[in-house]
């Protein structure tokens, strides 16, 4: 069974070295939310993630969740440590303290996501969609609602589900048919099919809360007819206890690739009954306060189980022996060397390192955004802080994810022959990664969220906001000639993209196939050009720690040979996304449906 270490050294460089959270909470009038406080509770998360939830991880694939007579089973262990994470407090740390909750702002609840989802993405499932349930009716729904449902999601006793999909309608939401019939006390009835509801039924909980898009009878058709409903389980009595069955049921459980232990529902509500939340007909957008949330989590995800397939692949690297390398640099009593002394193992390990690290670094930044757009005193920053987040939130949801299936793979790839069998767990991380690419808006769809409604949506304001920041970071660095190496090439990298921006604006407003031929590169190019600015940055607090004298001076100068090796290696991937977006999309086009073959 494959351990697991929480990275804490490397999310303390991301978190405090890089991002200097603590400033950032002290400019929110956070102080309290200091380096000693986010460092305990690190510690504890990190203590939780390796010695209750990452025992799970593999049973949980190998046993699934059931569909049973009695409800849905969750695998061995899930059950026991969901009560565990309750009753210690863990799910409540980000809620609201009005309700609860410990009001630690989400950015904050990132890096202690990351260790959970590492220990147990499908166990950290059945928690994490309650965390943007919270935040959608905490926005949206009437004072009496939040009283009744809210003290008992933030606690973590009750979760939340989305429950956007039906057979006919996945991406385009505007197909949905669940009905809900106003009723005389104000209440609606709910029907209709649901179909892959993350955690729709399960035994962890004594009562679900599920937040349902449906439509009401005299609705306009498409997006602008859909209402938002707080549909429970169980109806609560008088004293607000979860009492009474409401009509909802799970009608199936998907056989899945990945994620064995997250229960994916088919759903029935049979005249359930609920409540609105929100305005009629403005379910979507008040939807959106939720996907939004469950976008930079998906990112989470995908960085998290990147990290878990890097810390497997380092130790058989370095456990396995095979031939010699051409330098010998093993022991020579030995029959092999370790394969870590081959300089493709070394190629493939690096790449690892330099997209997790870069990509921690980056989805972090999203998550703090997240707290300035909120919580910042000054209306102007808070402003920015919501547009860069906007401009952020699709790329770290698919290049981050993206990413993580290529880290993934190269894990298996390291193992050799022993990856692709299941007994080192290795393929699990895989199979479990992939499906972040698709749900939360599948990744075509958030490059068609980036460069459709964000940049070109914004008539380029968001790309210049988001230029600006790191042009402002080779400004201030173009002095220092230890940061030449990375300061010019990432320049020259903005200048690009800010040009293709202008480009592919001026494409899209003559030919209307433009945006969708051309975001997913758009998409690639622009995250390379975020991670080539976020290893800048951590070469920059290399270099000066380094300076001002350390004694983890491998830390910090492994740091500066990866930034290297990501500029070197990885960022010419960035010309070759450049190239195929300028094409345009007449290649993409040419080919009729049937000529397709
Ligand atoms: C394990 C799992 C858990 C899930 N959890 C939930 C949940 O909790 N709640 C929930 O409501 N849903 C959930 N989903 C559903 C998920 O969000 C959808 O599968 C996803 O949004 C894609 O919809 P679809 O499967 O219908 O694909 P489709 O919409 O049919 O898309 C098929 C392909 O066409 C592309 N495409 C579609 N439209 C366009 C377009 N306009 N332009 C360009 N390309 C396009 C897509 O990118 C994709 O590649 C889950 C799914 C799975 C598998």
């Amino acid at each position: 069974m494959q351990t697991y270490n929480a990275p804490l050294r490397e999310i303390h460089f991301a978190l405090h070295e890089v991002l200097h959270a603590a400033h950032h909470y002290e400019e929110l009038g956070r102080a309290d939310l200091d380096r000693e406080f986010m460092d305990s509770v690190l510690e504890g998360a990190a203590r939780f993630a390796e010695e209750v939830v990452a025992p799970t991880n593999q049973p949980g694939d190998e046993v699934g969740a059931r569909l049973t007579p009695d409800g849905v089973v969750t695998p061995p262990g899930f059950r026991e440590a969901y009560q565990q994470f309750v009753a210690d407090g863990w799910a409540a740390l980000c809620g609201p303290e009005q309700f609860g909750g410990q009001g630690v702002p989400e950015g904050f609840g990132g890096p202690v996501g990351e260790l959970l989802v590492s220990a147990n993405q499908s166990w950290k499932m059945y928690s994490g969609l309650t965390d943007s349930a919270v935040l959608c009716l905490e926005k949206h729904a009437s004072a009496a609602l939040k009283d009744l449902y809210l003290p008992r999601l933030v606690s973590g006793e009750w979760t939340g589900t989305m429950c956007l999909t039906e057979p006919q309608a996945g991406t385009d939401l505007g197909l949905l048919k669940t009905r809900a019939e106003p009723q005389a006390d104000g209440s609606f009835l709910v029907t209709g099919e649901k179909i892959y509801i993350t955690s729709g039924e399960h035994d962890v909980a004594e009562n679900i809360i599920h937040l349902v898009l449906a439509r009401l009878p005299d609705a306009p058709p498409g997006t602008r007819g859909i209402s938002l409903f707080l549909v429970p389980k169980r109806l609560l009595n008088s004293d607000g206890e979860a009492a009474v069955s409401n009509g909802v049921r799970c009608t199936r459980l998907e056989e899945k690739m990945g994620i064995h232990g997250s229960a994916t529902c088919a759903m029935s509500f049979e005249g359930a009954r609920g409540w609105m939340v929100g305005e009629p007909n403005a379910g979507l957008r008040c939807m959106f306060v939720m996907m939004n949330h469950a976008r930079l989590w998906v990112g989470l995800q995908g960085l998290a189980q990147a990290e878990r397939s890097r810390q497997a692949a380092l130790s058989y690297a370095r456990d396995r022996r095979q031939g010699r390398a051409a330098r010998g640099n093993s022991a020579r009593d030995q029959a092999a060397d370790q394969i870590i002394d081959h300089p493709d193992v070394r190629r493939m390990l690096l790449t690892q390192k330099a997209f997790v690290e870069g990509c921690r670094v980056l989805t972090f930044l999203g998550g703090l955004q997240m707290d300035k757009a909120r919580y910042h005193p000054d209306e102007k920053e808070r402003a920015r802080a919501e547009d860069l987040l906007a401009i952020l939130t699709p790329i770290v949801k698919a290049f981050v994810t993206d990413m993580a299936m290529e880290v993934t793979s190269i894990g298996i790839q390291v193992h050799g022959g022993c990856g692709y069998v299941r007994d080192t767990g290795v393929e699990q991380f895989l199979r479990d990664t992939r499906i972040a690419c698709i749900y939360e808006g599948t990744n075509g769809i958030q490059a068609l969220d980036l460069l459709g409604r964000k940049v070109l949506g914004s008539g380029g304001q968001m790309a210049r906001l988001l230029g600006g920041l790191i042009g402002a970071f080779c400004q201030n660095h173009a002095g220092y000639e230890e940061m030449t190496e990375f300061v010019a090439p990432l320049a020259g990298l903005l200048k690009e993209w800010s040009e293709a921006t202008e480009q592919v604006a001026e494409r899209a407003a003559r030919d209307p196939d433009e945006v969708s031929a051309s975001a997913v590169d758009y998409l690639q190019l622009t995250g390379y050009l975020c991670l080539a600015w976020c290893w800048a940055k951590m070469a920059a607090v290399a270099i000066a720690t380094l300076r001002q004298g350390t004694d983890e001076r491998s830390f910090y100068e492994a740091k500066i040979a990866t930034a290297r090796f990501f500029y070197a290696r990885l960022l010419p991937r960035a010309e070759a996304h450049l190239d195929a977006l300028q094409s345009g999309a007449g290649t993409v086009m040419a080919l009729s449906a049937e000529q397709l073959g």
